[in-house]
């Protein structure tokens, strides 16, 4: 495809971006209709399509291509002595601190960019005190101490407890994998940034267990695998950037772990952690529900807990981040501008859109993209000047308009736009399915 995502890339500014998202549907605050919800966002139409095409790429590549990896859909409440057994209850907290004047509450790592004090002036803290990030609810109708469970903060907890039946069910043997994609929680304090700090939030994680002697090589493996992903997916390389974890950075579990972040117009973050967690799981389950989930080498008659490494990538994350590599605005001939967002066409949310000149030939057009429907998310438009009907597909990232016009009729053929470069072929309608499809799948 036409983006060379090598070439040096401009910034969008988070303001551009957040208002195309909301004025072409791709996302908008929840609640919007009684004035939203900090840290809660809604995908419409376009975000949807835009998110379904991630996730659908991450399955493929990390569950489906593979034979030493299955799929799990776990439920979002688990058992809550699993969130003990995780140390979450115990640790999964921020140091908080509340000013007194204007009883806003700030992370006690976070100060210096909290602005001022709508009293004026400084604010006046508190002593930092610890806040659990993990959102509570009540199973049941009592809404006392043993009926507390939590909305799942993360969602490999599940892979770790449901490892053995899967493991047993699925006939596999070490180095084998589980991955899941799912929603989850976090009370965030401070909610930021658009989507990239939720409070709600999906996750596609991949907990892959080893050997003990194996670890260090699947952790580069997994490294290695995981980067190439989000390089397949376009990210400019110049936005795209692997950051190993100083010591004093590790989980006292862990024995090592990498980040993969890219650079957003608020600086560089996170989008994907890729950790050797070591045993520390699987035995700490094993402790809490005092079921053995250690494995036996066929060969070796080895006893051992596994080794866990696992890729945990944020979807909503790597939506924004694609939606920021898109961006992009440009004069036209004309001296028009145009808002294009450069998909890749692979995660493009429309792949093509189906233009007649004219209503008078709105039919044949019509059928052609439904023919398109059976085999891509293909968009029908008949309303407008072509020049107005292109610019909105620009917005959206649509790859390809397809303009069906009067001479189509009789000579069978339909002209192609290409979003980046603008250019045209003439190629003919009972092509058009094929010839799109070999450009997407590129
Ligand atoms: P951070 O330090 O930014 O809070 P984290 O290190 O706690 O992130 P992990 O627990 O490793 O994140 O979660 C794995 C992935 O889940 C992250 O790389 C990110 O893409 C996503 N994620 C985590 N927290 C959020 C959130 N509040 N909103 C959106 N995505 C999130």
């Amino acid at each position: 495809m036409t983006r060379d995502s090598d070439a040096p890339t401009r910034s969008v500014r988070m303001e551009d971006l957040v208002a195309l998202c909301a004025r072409r549907g791709f996302i908008f605050p929840a609640s919007e209709v009684y004035g939203g919800i900090n840290g809660f966002w809604d995908y419409g139409p376009l975000g949807v399509e835009l998110k379904n095409n991630l996730k659908a790429r991450w399955w493929q590549r990390v569950v489906r291509e593979r034979d030493d990896v299955e799929g799990i859909d776990s439920s979002i409440i688990c058992h809550p002595r699993t969130w003990e057994a995780s140390g979450h209850v115990e640790h999964f907290s921020d140091p908080m601190v509340d000013c007194r004047a204007c009883k806003k509450r700030f992370r006690a790592d976070q100060l210096d960019d909290v602005g001022a004090c709508k009293e004026g002036g400084a604010h006046d803290f508190t002593e930092a005190r610890n806040f659990n990030l993990m959102l509570k609810t009540f199973i049941g109708a009592s809404e006392d101490a043993a009926s507390v469970a939590y909305l799942r903060a993360e969602t490999c907890q599940s892979i770790f407890t449901d490892f053995r039946r899967v493991r047993e069910v699925a006939r596999q043997k070490l180095p084998f994998g589980i991955g899941q994609i799912g929603k989850a929680f976090r009370n965030e304090i401070n909610p930021r940034n658009f989507t990239f700090r939720s409070r709600e939030f999906e996750q596609a994680e991949l907990e892959f267990f080893v050997a003990p002697a194996d670890r260090e090589e699947w952790f580069r493996y997994w490294m290695d695998e995981r980067f190439a992903f989000h390089r397949e997916l376009g990210l400019a390389s110049d936005r795209l950037r692997l950051r190993d974890h100083e010591p004093d950075e590790l989980a006292h579990y862990a024995k090592a772990a990498a980040d993969i972040e890219y650079r957003f117009p608020f600086g560089w973050q996170e989008i994907e952690g890729i950790h050797d967690r070591g045993d520390w799981d699987l035995s700490r389950h094993t402790e809490y529900a005092g079921k053995d989930l250690s494995y036996v080498d066929d060969q070796t008659k080895e006893k051992f807990v596994p080794m866990v490494i696992e890729t945990s990538v944020g979807i909503d994350r790597t939506s924004l981040a694609l939606l920021c590599d898109a961006y992009d605005e440009e004069e036209v001939e004309g001296g028009d501008r145009r808002t294009v967002l450069r998909f890749h066409p692979s995660i493009a949310p429309i792949k093509a859109a189906v233009l007649p000149l004219s209503k008078k030939i709105a039919e044949p057009a019509e059928r052609l993209a439904r023919d398109l429907r059976r085999r891509m998310n293909a968009f029908f438009d008949v309303s407008g000047n072509i020049g107005r009907r292109y610019r909105r597909q620009d917005e959206a990232g649509t790859p390809f308009c397809v303009t069906y016009d009067f001479e189509s009729e009789s000579d069978g053929q339909v002209t192609v736009r290409e979003r980046d470069s603008m250019r045209q072929d003439r190629i003919p309608i009972e092509g058009v399915a094929v010839w799109l499809q070999e450009r997407i799948e590129a």
